[in-house]
């Protein structure tokens, strides 16, 4: 359903026609807004702040997925699969990314054309590929809020998808209601997996490409299961469910999203899904704020003097990293 109410007032006119196209549904308009908040100009920016605040009472309805796997679990196969799928069952889907190699190599983990295509030939589906917007922090501030975009724009569900290398699954279990790791049929990979503390995160785990080796599949599935078997659960609603795919067969499509539904019916009626939404948006303000404090520190005139000369020192090991770090902080207190 597109949401039909004026956004708030109080925008300029040129931005207003835009936060209006964005609210009848206008891909167009979206793709624009999410441009607009990627721009590092700062009078951009601060229109795009304006615009997210008036668009921030039609947000939030979407039903947020993050999928992980390593390059080549067929990520996007699936996603496709699901995509399209879903559209097909009346919903409207928006798919991001989070990739923030994607500023060294220049491309994105989206940024192929040839990827999606039949999604991409939809005329409910939205594909955006990972901002360009440097460090993690940064491409996931801009991910979230081209999210919000895409809720007010009148998509049900957002997919945000990620490359399972590390960090960037954390910061996408951080965004998203239920967070699903795509794996391989291979043994071996579980250990990895819990090692890199990611499993304690997963709310969904596919072992995607089970038309290969079905054998393989089905010893893989019993190891996930007795991996998390042992682990504490995401929440005490919610024991994480193991399940094989073939999103190339498109099989497994249609009972993953009924377990995504399962996640929800689990944690919504004690509240604990809005819980989560609120926790997470905490932890959103505080990372600004974190990241923010940190490159005010950074440019303060003052410590920008001090902070070579400290860094060599603390590096020849004249001075301790400790008394380095207090003198600079001192810097700004005078
Ligand atoms: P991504 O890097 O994780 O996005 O992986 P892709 O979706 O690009 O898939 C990598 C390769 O695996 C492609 O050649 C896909 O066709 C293939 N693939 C994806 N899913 C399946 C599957 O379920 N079965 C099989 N046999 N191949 C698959």
């Amino acid at each position: 359903m597109v949401p039909s109410e004026a956004p708030a007032t109080g925008l300029p006119s040129a931005d207003r026609a835009l936060a209006e196209g964005l609210l009848a549904g206008q891909r167009r308009a979206l793709a624009k807004a999410i441009t607009l908040i990627e721009s590092t100009r700062p009078d951009h920016q601060a229109r795009a702040q304006e615009l997210l605040n008036a668009l921030l009472p039609h947000t939030g309805k979407a039903i947020r997925v993050g999928i992980s796997g390593v390059p080549g679990a067929g990520k996007s196969t699936f996603i496709e699969a699901l995509g399209t799928w879903l559209i097909d069952h009346g919903h409207r889907v928006a798919v991001l990314a989070v990739d923030p190699s994607s500023t060294v190599s220049g491309g994105s983990i989206l940024g192929d054309k040839t990827r999606m295509e039949t999604l991409c030939q939809r005329e409910a589906a939205f594909i955006r590929p990972s901002p360009s917007a440097g460090s993690l922090g940064g491409v996931a501030e801009k991910t979230r809020e081209a999210m919000l975009l895409c809720e007010a724009a009148g998509f049900d569900v957002i997919i945000v998808e990620t490359v399972g290398v590390g960090q960037s699954e954390i910061t996408v279990a951080g965004m998203v209601d239920c967070f699903c790791l795509l794996q391989l049929p291979n043994a071996g990979d579980d250990l990895q997996a819990i090692k890199k503390g990611i499993v304690e995160i997963a709310d969904v785990v596919v072992i995607n490409k089970a038309d290969i080796d079905p054998r393989a599949t089905a010893v893989t599935c019993a190891q996930w299961k007795n991996a998390l078997h042992w682990l504490r659960p995401p929440s005490p609603l919610w024991h994480p469910p193991v399940m094989a795919a073939s999103a190339l067969n498109k099989q497994g499509i249609a009972e993953f999203w009924q377990t995504v539904k399962r996640h929800r019916d689990a944690l919504a009626p004690g509240g604990e899904l809005d819980a989560k939404r609120r926790h997470q948006a905490r932890a959103w303000m505080e990372e600004l704020l974190d990241s923010g404090l940190r490159r005010f520190f950074r440019y303060h005139p003052a410590v920008r003097e001090q902070l070579s000369v400290l860094t060599e020192a603390v590096e020849a090991g004249r001075t301790t990293p400790a008394a380095a770090a207090r003198e600079l902080l001192e810097c700004l207190r005078r």
